[in-house]
């Protein structure tokens, strides 16, 4: 009997989090500058609140619809021009205000640990399922792929946010094919044209082929400039004053 895979997703979410919580105590890059536990709790919040919403607004998984559509794509084929398609998201939501007001409650966290993964708002949610749906009903992968890919998601957003140290030869030897958090950080800087840069989720080819990687790494302040740091930390704020503050500057 084949394994349900998808049934694991949820609880990979959590383990995995915990597993690179752990990495990042023993290997730390920074100091924190807010309380762990009132950041964590704000970045499960949004998780959870998220898949209700993103769940009961589209009341269809892209798996669901991938084995409705019985696809055969493979997992490697449609990961490249899935990973294409998010970078290409990605620096959308950095060119058109109308998305930036959506991410920069992504990029508003002053401190950047694996749980910043988590810290999306529910409209950021939608729009990235409605790229995946969109992408399973013209590619038509296979259930396998588009679970995979999910999987490897998960990991990989971690990954780049995690608040830990590689070493040095490590961190430059991935640089070539991956995004790392060495690559991931400077994107989060509180400077503008920081954020301009770095678009990768986990190639980071496509950056490469397209010049946006910057010339030198740095470890940059992050947040979004102009927003207080404690306030980054109270769901209302996150949730809604964030968001109408960004949309008034467009
Ligand atoms: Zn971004």
């Amino acid at each position: 009997m084949p394994v349900d895979w998808q049934q694991y997703l949820g609880p990979f979410t959590v383990v995995a989090l915990i597993a690179v919580g752990v990495w990042e105590m023993r290997q730390p890059l920074s100091v924190f500058q807010l309380s762990l536990a009132r950041r964590w709790a704000l970045h499960f919040g949004l998780w959870a609140g998220m898949g209700l919403f993103v769940n009961f607004a589209l009341r269809l998984s892209a798996i669901g619809l991938a084995a409705s559509l019985s696809g055969q794509m493979g997992f490697a084929a449609f990961f490249l021009v899935h990973d294409f398609v998010l970078w290409c998201s990605h620096w959308g939501m950095h060119r058109f205000g109308v998305l930036w007001v959506w991410h920069s409650i992504h990029h508003s966290d002053p401190d950047m640990d694996a749980s910043t993964g988590l810290r999306f708002h529910p409209i950021e949610g939608l729009w990235d399922q409605g790229v995946m749906l969109g992408m399973v009903w013209l590619l038509q992968p296979s259930v396998d792929a588009v679970i995979g890919l999910q999987f490897l998601g998960i990991a990989s957003n971690y990954f780049i946010h995690a608040n830990v140290a590689l070493p040095v030869r490590v961190e430059a030897l991935l640089q070539w094919v991956l995004m790392t958090p060495g690559l991931h950080r400077p994107h989060h800087s509180v400077e503008v044209a920081g954020q301009k840069g770095n678009y990768g989720i986990v190639l980071s080819i496509w950056d490469r082929v397209f010049g946006t990687l910057p010339r030198r790494s740095f470890d940059p302040a992050l947040g979004v400039e102009g927003v207080p740091v404690e306030e980054t930390i109270q769901p209302l704020y996150v949730l809604g004053k964030l968001p109408w503050r960004e949309w008034k500057r467009l």
